[in-house]
């Protein structure tokens, strides 16, 4: 019996599904170590300690205790 292209698309959809359900997860386990590890590293500051910059909420989320924006970060981890 030949594959039927409906059931080929319906396995695609599942597939997409479960990406989606396995990013949502890891992102969601990413901002509860993130919650977590901030108590250990301090408050995450809202503006960047270096430029003043604000720092973007999804980054606060993924970074404990985040004190710098991505830029001055950067700088400090790889000075040029
Ligand atoms: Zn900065």
């Amino acid at each position: 019996m030949e594959h039927d292209p409906e059931i080929l698309r319906g396995a695609g959809r599942v597939s997409d599904i479960l990406d989606e359900a396995q990013e949502k997860t890891e992102r969601e386990r990413a901002a509860s170590i993130g919650r977590a590890t901030a108590a250990l590293r301090g408050e995450a500051e809202t503006h960047c300690v270096s430029c003043g910059d604000e720092i973007p909420a999804a980054r606060r989320a993924a970074v404990a205790g985040v004190k710098r924006c991505v830029g001055c970060q950067e700088d400090l981890e790889c000075p040029r």
